[in-house]
């Protein structure tokens, strides 16, 4: 099984044909970081399992530029990475040698239109920047994750990212209507249509939708606004295990529809984690519990209470003993403490040593199977490891994530991640689910989707690679293997 964390020692590609000095020449040459104090934060990612490499990162303010910049890489034969808030999860965003394209100054808002209800963004946006601007028109824009600070739109089409409101509105590829894309040979694709209707041909955006930047680089993109959210309540419940906190989501469908925005499950050893070390943070019920769920409902209208809506499912639940304990937030304040204990969950984990992670997703109706089977094999593996399993229940979405046994060498532990990874990805399989559930391949998964792809959609991914980007220069060696059977 390769080992996902190791990358060997790869070259750093030169820049030829004074590539950096008519990129500097076009774009300002403030805007070309050769120096290492200046590109060593574009080159350290969240998790800390790679360190990328570049000759220089690039960071052009148009889209025109942007296409100058692929043009003259073309010619030059220099491989591109794109990066935009830096925050993916996989390694996507690292270049191991390739010259690093920042999408970073794109960051104009071209377009608000709230009778059409859209928004044109550039791919540099932050991602909560443009939560701001739709509740300036009174609408939302409703991908939320917790990166939202940090990410930039363009990443966050790239790697179809998912979150916490998915249940509700899809993921990112769902809040789309249009793309402006810069091809592998410079020229732009303007597909930027502001239409609820468009069949007139194949549906091109979905080709630059969740590929990272394997098959073009996103300038800009036209996002779907919706009415904003006029009511909306927060509640934790202890649950006494994952079947239970299923039974109460389709309780919560079924009384409130579309307004279950969230529901979210975590286990207990996350939350005692969150309450350990992340300052603040306060228990929300008496007493520890197997398994908690965060729920939100929220609506653009007043026609019904949702506050009394949940009180009362809870109290149905709780009859039914579904749910142990609940608490529903009374203010913005409280709902906020709520939404800490599962948002801080990542970060509280890096203070537990090693963690190994799994992104998965399985039929709903099976995260509870999968979680007994997942759980148990685990343990049998290393009868002393920690599973800190939690995610987007309401999606069948599970970050089935290791903490290492108290103890152990944070490094030995590591060690074992390819073998974690075949026993969880195994059942994951089985069970007809995704080895890779909202955070992409990138570069840490190459290897498992080339292990556990359909031969067929393996093909027709080379083939489209091929297509779009024949000269491999487009973030090569993720996702798929790059050309000249390079592992990088
Ligand atoms: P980057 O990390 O810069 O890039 C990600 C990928 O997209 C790379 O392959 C890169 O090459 C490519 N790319 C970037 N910009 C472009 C572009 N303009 N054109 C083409 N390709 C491009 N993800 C979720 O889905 N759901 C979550 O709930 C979630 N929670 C997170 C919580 C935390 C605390 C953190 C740190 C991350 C979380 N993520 C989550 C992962 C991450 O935030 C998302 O993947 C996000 O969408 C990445 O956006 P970014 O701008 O940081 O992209």
């Amino acid at each position: 099984i390769p080992m996902p964390l190791t990358v060997p020692p790869p070259s750093v590609t030169t820049p030829a044909n004074n590539l950096l000095a008519r990129i500097a020449e076009r774009i300002g040459e403030q805007y070309v970081l050769t120096e290492p104090k200046e590109i060593a934060l574009y080159l350290r990612e969240e998790r800390g399992l790679y360190d990328g490499r570049t000759p220089a990162v690039v960071k052009p303010g148009t889209t025109e530029e942007v296409a100058f910049i692929v043009a003259a890489c073309a010619e030059a034969g220099m491989p591109i990475v794109p990066q935009g808030g830096n925050t993916g999860l996989v390694g996507g965003q690292m270049p191991f040698g390739q010259l690093l394209l920042s999408l970073a100054r794109l960051d104009r808002i071209r377009q608000v239109d709230p009778v059409d209800m859209t928004m044109t963004v550039e791919a540099g946006c932050i991602l909560d920047s443009i939560h701001r601007v739709a509740e300036d028109v009174d609408c939302l824009f409703p991908l939320h994750i917790a990166s939202q600070g940090s990410c930039r739109i363009g990443g966050n089409l790239a790697t179809n990212a998912g979150g916490t409101a998915v249940l509700r509105y899809g993921n990112a590829r769902e809040l789309v209507l249009g793309l402006e894309v810069v091809l592998a040979d410079g020229r732009i694709w303007n597909g930027l249509k502001r239409l609820r209707k468009n069949n007139a041909g194949y549906d091109l955006k979905q080709l630059f939708l969740g590929t990272e930047g394997t098959l073009g680089i996103i300038t800009a993109a036209v996002l779907k606004l919706f009415p904003r959210p006029v009511q909306r309540v927060t509640a934790f419940a202890a649950v006494p295990d994952p079947a239970a906190a299923l039974a109460l989501m389709r309780r919560l469908r079924a009384q409130a529809g579309d307004a279950l925005t969230t529901f979210e499950l975590m286990a207990s050893f996350g939350l005692e984690t969150v309450l350990k070390h992340m300052p603040g943070t306060v228990r929300p019920l008496a007493g520890r519990h197997p398994w908690y769920v965060l729920a939100e409902l929220s609506a653009p209208t007043r026609a019904f209470d949702l506050g009394s809506l949940i009180e009362q499912v809870l109290v149905e639940s709780s009859e039914s003993g579904e749910v142990d304990d609940a608490t529903i937030a009374s203010s913005e304040s409280q709902a906020a403490a709520l939404w800490r204990l599962r948002e801080d969950m990542s970060e509280a984990q890096k203070h537990e040593g090693g963690s190994i992670k799994h992104d998965v997703s399985v039929p709903v109706s099976r995260v509870p199977d999968f979680l007994t089977r997942a759980l148990a094999a685990v343990e049998a593996e290393m009868p002393d490891v920690r599973p800190c399993p939690f995610g987007h229940v309401g999606d069948g979405n599970i970050h089935f994530n290791l903490s290492q046994p108290a103890g152990m060498a944070k490094a030995d532990f590591l060690a074992r991640w390819a073998g974690f990874n075949r026993i969880v990805h195994d059942i994951v399989i089985e069970m007809d689910g995704s080895i890779a559930a909202e955070h992409g391949i990138g570069r840490l998964k190459r290897e498992e989707l080339a292990h556990y792809a359909d031969p067929v959609a393996l093909e027709l991914m080379e083939q489209l690679k091929n297509a779009l980007d024949p000269a491999g220069l487009l973030n090569p060696g993720k996702v798929i293997a790059g050309r000249g059977g390079d592992d990088i």
